[in-house]
């Protein structure tokens, strides 16, 4: 039916990753274009493993904004809820691939065509369509898009919607930490379903403690699941009659660009055909080790949509 879509809300935008590690942006030989951003990632995700799914936010019209919306397209996602900014460029970042494996990003976002949906410009009746609304948090840096971004969610809510949030923390793009921990945990409370990284995790709750009395600390009343990515250490839940972890599987990995948002895609894929999932601990365990199954099979290649997993892999992997 109409009402089984996934609508993810946010920015799409292109890294610029250079052919070789280890080098100054200003040294590269190369870029590879490579899309990516978290809502988007997950709209395809959810596409991929068979689900439907809508990406909202907006884009330049420009060759890069075009080329993101036929991404999309060709991928299974409806488009319905894309703006074409006709001012500003769509958002690219600049990766530097440090020798020690670490990312570096530079963003072109000045303001970049994501940041300027307004709320007036958002498609209603796409948001009022969707069983799940996920979203993440770049979009709550500045206005308008902040705007928008409450505004859908409220509209979300009104009209049913589960609300999952994956905070997606960027700190180079806020204009200070304690600005980005005071915004992302002023919208914490309206989730139902929120899933963060061991990262996250410290950097929300200030400690260094990656434990279950931490993670219970940024459990709220409202929640039905807190989820907490741990990369190859796999991933714990809480929910409100239970808690536990489960493993990670044993891959090849290459680049982990994308697997939080490949787990993710996965879990809402399960939510959105039986909501009961958190009521019922052993489905839910079922439902995380095919959403770890899918993060890990999202690590095993470069990039992250080139990467994301149809069922048959990640069962694959599961019974392989
Ligand atoms: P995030 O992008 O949110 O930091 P993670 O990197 O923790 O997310 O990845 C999400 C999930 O993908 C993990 O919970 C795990 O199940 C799986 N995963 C990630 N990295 C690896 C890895 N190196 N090996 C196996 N599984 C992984």
């Amino acid at each position: 039916s109409d009402k089984s879509v996934i609508v993810s809300f946010g920015e799409m935008l292109i890294d610029f990753v250079p052919t070789v590690s280890g080098v100054s942006l200003a040294e590269a030989p190369g870029f590879l274009k490579a899309p990516g951003g978290a809502p988007a990632n997950v709209a395809i995700a959810v596409s991929r493993l068979g689900g439907k799914a809508s990406f909202v936010g907006k884009l330049g019209d420009d060759e890069f904004g075009r080329m993101l919306a036929d991404i999309l397209k060709q991928n299974g996602v409806s488009c319905d809820g894309i703006l074409f900014d006709q001012g500003a460029r769509t958002a690219l970042a600049f990766v530097t691939l440090r020798a020690d494996g670490e990312r570096e990003f530079m963003f072109y976002r000045n303001p970049s065509a994501d940041m300027l949906l307004k709320p007036e410009e958002l498609n209603l009746d796409l948001i009022r369509s969707a069983k799940v609304f996920h979203y993440g948090s770049i979009s709550l840096i500045v206005e308008p898009c902040r705007s928008a971004h409450l505004k859908a969610m409220e509209v979300a809510k009104e009209s049913g919607a589960l609300l999952s949030y994956d905070p997606n923390l960027r700190l180079p793009l806020w204009p200070s930490a304690d600005e980005a921990r005071k915004q992302i945990l002023s919208i914490w409370d309206k989730a139902d379903i929120v899933k963060v990284s061991d990262v996250e995790l410290e950097f929300l709750t200030g400690s260094d403690k990656i434990d279950d009395e931490s993670a219970m600390k940024l459990w709220r009343p409202n929640f039905t699941l807190l989820l907490v990515t741990l990369g190859d250490k796999g991933s714990r839940y809480y929910t409100k009659n239970f808690h536990g972890a489960v493993d990670a599987f044993h891959v090849n990995t290459v680049d982990t660009t994308g697997a939080g948002d490949s787990f993710v895609g996965a879990l809402l894929c399960k939510i959105v055909n039986d909501p009961t999932i958190v009521e019922n601990e052993s489905k839910l365990r079922e439902v995380l080790k095919f959403a770890n199954a899918c993060g890990a099979i999202t690590t095993t290649k470069k990039g992250a949509i080139p990467a994301l997993p149809t069922v048959a892999d990640a069962l694959a992997l599961i019974n392989g």
